[in-house]
Parts: structure tokens; sequence; C-alpha cells
């Protein structure tokens, strides 16, 4: 069905309960295995026809947010979700006590069972007061970054807005735009750091009523950690301290020596090129003309797929007036279609929507037809492996996007996949020390951060600039306020990319089957058992991290 013609009707949040209830009696009484099928299969349908319309709703107003209809619907929904959530609950506690539970197993396997349960393990009914807490936190935090005025330039700028100057090819607006993004931040840092206490007091005290002495093992269990432990993240760290540290160093030693610098400040870090980074040629038009070509050409499927997407208008990819800004890959699953979103720019960014968000959407259309839905869902380590992977399955195409600037291309790509990793595992790190030992004062905090950023990003001089000289910078780090031990899920993602990315350069062929075969396991196959199945190294063993930097080592060898 074609975007356009798929129709919307608001969810109505009382009839919806109504329905829900109704299905739960069924499921609740169901005497015999086939009649508890049938009512699960009825949840299932009516589920992914609420959620549906939700994103729907959602997708219309990003498409318009000048159209007052959809405008009041999601406002409507925004409210109307959170009122489902216990009837849901319900639903999965009666699926999990059901008598036919071990029937079920056989026949849709373990692994939604044992989801379910840590999702059930996160919340308890005394908790909802400091879960409203949590939110209220979070989201004065979010208010606060979202308001900064920062005087620069003559201008009054956001911190988005200041950004590029952060890349600017003179080094002076560099250290000066730098300086003043780190005022804004010292001058808010009693509030950031009253914020950050009020955080971690709030989650402890969730933790401890759900049974635990810190936050951590919640943390776990919120981000459905159902296949590694803080043990097994303890040795994934040693490996990037041994094997990634070391190459992103020479990585950053290149780029102080390609612009010209002696030591790499904060404010040297974004400028990678004295010419500018690498841009795309060609129109909006042209380029995704290239990116259809690019998927007729990689397979069988990701042709299908992609002219699905376009036969069914699935893609929103040049700016108008009146669109919502970012881009995203949403999915819509009563009618088993992924929807890309994004504003075209000129910029690499531009190809990151036709690999990146398009290898989530790829995920996702290969996922469609699986039941129950539950098992289409898969955790986000999982998720940025499809599209952090994909980035790297399209090299070589991309001459057709870049031109002459395809070799800075690579080595920019690589590089700042390889360079983030070390920053991701510090922001993880910082946050297992902090809920572990959750009476720690700000001044110990920042005390820690430094020591994390010399163990991490030793090639970083913060020259003068407090906001670094004191250890702040992971005031800026949206995650360690909002989505606890969500970090470290990209530099896991990235490692198996990187894995993938290696095996494609010795053979691309055999590599994309691997990546094919991963991606259509979808969420019933827990992330350890896709890399393993996948025949790829897990990154949960020191060593194997070797494996990913040996690969970059050598190919950035053979490249000088
Ligand atoms: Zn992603």
């Amino acid at each position: 069905m074609k975007f356009s013609e798929m129709q919307y009707e608001r969810p109505d949040i009382n009839k919806a309960n109504n329905v829900f209830e109704n299905l739960l009696q069924k499921l609740q009484n169901a005497e015999r295995l086939d009649d508890c099928l049938a009512a699960y299969a009825e949840i299932d349908e009516y589920g992914r026809y609420v959620s549906s319309m939700f994103r729907l709703a959602f997708i219309r107003n990003s498409l318009d947010t000048t159209d007052a209809f959809y405008a009041a619907e999601m406002a409507y929904c925004d409210e109307a979700g959170p009122k489902l959530q216990e009837i849901k609950q319900k639903i999965t506690e009666a699926l999990l006590r059901s008598p036919f539970r071990s029937e079920l197993e056989n026949r849709w396997g373990t692994l939604m069972f044992d989801n379910a349960e840590l999702a059930l393990k996160t919340f308890a009914p005394e908790i909802v007061a400091d879960l409203q807490e949590e939110n209220r936190l979070t989201t004065e935090y979010d208010n606060l970054i979202a308001s900064a005025q920062i005087e620069f330039d003559g201008k009054v700028l956001t911190l988005a807005q200041i950004g590029p100057y952060r890349e600017s090819s003179d080094r002076n607006v560099r250290k000066a735009s730098a300086i003043a993004v780190s005022n804004w931040f010292i001058e808010r840092a009693d509030k950031l750091d009253t914020l950050f206490d009020s955080l971690v007091a709030t989650r402890t005290r969730i933790a401890q009523k759900l049974g635990h002495d810190n936050f951590t093992k919640i943390g776990y269990y919120r981000m459905q950690r159902n296949c590694y432990t803080s043990d097994d993240v303890a040795k994934f760290r040693e490996g990037v301290v041994k094997y990634i540290v070391p190459l992103a160093a020479r990585l950053k030693a290149g780029q102080a020596d390609r612009i010209g610098v002696e030591t790499l400040t904060p404010y040297d870090d974004p400028f990678q090129y004295p010419d500018g980074n690498p841009a795309p040629i060609g129109t909006p038009e042209e380029i995704f003309a290239h990116g259809k070509k690019m998927y007729a050409e990689l397979s069988n499927e990701t042709a299908e797929f992609f002219n699905f997407m376009l036969e069914n208008q699935l893609f929103d990819v040049l700016t108008r007036p009146g669109k919502a800004a970012g881009g995203y890959c949403e999915d819509i699953p009563l009618h088993k279609s992924p929807f890309i979103f994004a504003n075209f720019n000129g910029t690499s960014g531009d190809i990151d929507v036709l690999t990146h968000e398009a290898g989530h959407a790829y995920a996702a259309y290969m996922a469609r037809d699986i039941y129950p839905s539950a098992l289409q869902n898969y955790s986000s380590e999982t998720a940025e492996v499809h599209s952090m992977a994909m980035e790297f399955f399209a090299w070589p195409w991309m001459d057709g996007f870049f031109g002459s600037q395809t070799a800075k291309y690579y080595e920019y790509h690589l590089a700042a996949a390889i360079t983030f990793i070390p920053y991701g595992t510090a922001v993880d790190e910082f946050q297992h020390i902090i809920y572990d030992n959750p009476g720690m004062t700000p001044k110990e905090r920042n005390a820690l951060w430094l020591t994390l950023e010399a163990k991490y990003r030793p090639w970083l001089v913060p020259d003068g600039i407090d906001f670094y000289e004191q250890g702040r910078r992971w005031q800026a780090q949206p995650h360690i306020y909002e989505n606890p031990f969500y970090y470290i899920d990209y530099c896991l993602a990235q490692i198996v990319a990187l894995a993938f990315w290696a095996e494609a350069q010795a053979n691309h062929d055999t590599a994309w089957e691997k990546y094919r075969r991963f991606v259509s396991f979808a969420g019933t196959k827990t992330f350890l058992e896709l890399v393993t199945d996948s025949g790829l190294p897990t990154p949960f063993a020191t060593e194997n991290l070797k494996i990913v930097s040996d690969a970059a080592v050598k190919w950035l060898d053979d490249r000088n």
C-alpha cells in the first residue's frame, strides 16, 4: 500500500483499553492451546494496529508541522501512549503465567519470554512516582540544553548552531567558539551538578525499591541485556584500551599532522581536513538516483527492498518549508512498511541517510513477516549493527557519491568509526562507576571523568578550556542524563560492523551473505547469538578486538 493511501484514525484510548481488556480475558480463560494461540494472535494484531496509528500520526506531523489536524493527533497520541502501559503489562504477565507457556516456548522459542521477564523486573507500582520524577529531571536537562542562547560572531546561537564554528579552518575562530560553549556550561555548572545528583538519587531509589543495591542491574534490564553482563562489558573495555586506543591515537596524530597543529585540543578535534570534510557531488535528486542504483546492484533482496520503498512512497528526503528537522527511520507494522524521513542538505549526512537509515529500514523490511511481532524487535546493539555495517557494505558505490573525494571519504568514515569507540567506552565506564557508587560528590565525578579522558583519549589536551580542564565534558552528553547505559551499544555495534567491514575487504560477497543472514533473524536470537552465528568474533573477549584493529592497521598501512 502506498503511504498516501494508508488510512489514519485516532486510536481512541478508552476503546483500545476495552479491546485489550477483553482480549486479556480471552487469553486468561483459554482452556486449550488453540484458544490461547487465537487470543494471542488477536492481541498481536490489535497491538500492531494501535502502534501503526501512533506512528502514522508522528510521521505525518513531521512531514508537515503546519498541518493542524496531525499536530492535534500527535498531541493526543503522546498523551494516550503511556495510558496503555498498564494493560500491556497485564497482558505480558498473563502470557508469562499461561498454563500453556511451555507449548508456546516450543513454538516461538524462549527469547520473547526472557525479554518479557526482564521488562517486568524494571517495574513495580511503588516506583511510579519515582519514574515521574526521573522523567521530570531528564526533561529539565533537555530543556536547559535546548534553551542555550550563546552570543557569538554577532549572533545569538543555540548549541547546534554554534557547531559549524568548531570546524572552521581558522584556529582562532575554533578556539573562540569552544570558549563560548565552555563558558555557557560553566555558568550552569551548579544546575547541571544538582540535576545529575537528583537523577542518580532517584535511580538508586528505584533500584532499591525493586530489590537491588544500586541502579546498574536495573539499567541493564531496561536495555534488555539478555546475553551479557557488566563483567563481559569490562572485558570489552580492556580490549578497547589495549587495541582501539592506540589505533585511534595513530589516527588522531595523523589528523594533527594534516591540520598542522602540535597537539590536538578540544577545538581542533572536530576539524579533520584543511580543505573541509568530504562532501557528495550532485543534486539531491542525483544522489538519490545513485542510491537506487547501489541497492539494485548490491543484492536481489536490497533491490527488491528499495523498489518496495519507492513504489510505496516510503522515502521523504527532500527539504521543504514546514517539514520537521532531522531524520529517522520508522516502521508501520500494519502495512509491513518502513518509512525514511530526512532533509538532504548536500553534506555527507545525505549519504548516511541512504546507508545508515536505509540499513535500519532494510532490517525492518526483512523482519516484516516474523510472528509474533515481538520477535521482529531487537535490542539496540543489534539494530545499530544493521545500520553501521550497511554503511560499510555501501563502500564499493561511494565513487558515485563522492567522485574524486572517494579515498578521502573512506579514510574519514573509518577514522570516525574507530575514534568514536574510546569516547563511547569512557561514557559507559563513567556510568558504571557512578551508579555503583551513588554517594560520589560532583567533584569526585569530575575527577573521575578526567582519569577516564586520560585513559581513553590521551591525545586530547584541554589547553585552558575550563569545561575540559574541570572534567565537565560529560555534562554535554545527553545519554548520561537521559538514557543510562545506552552508550555502550553504539561501541559494541561499531566493533561488529568493523568486523563485517574487515571480512568485506577480503571477500565482499561472503561477508554480505553473513550480514544478510544476521539481519534475517531479526529479534529471534540474542545479540551474542547473532554475532557468533555469523562466525564473527564476540566483542566480549579482550583479544578479539585485535582482529578488528589489525585489519584497520593493515588497511591504513597499505594506503601509505
Ligand atoms: Zn542508527
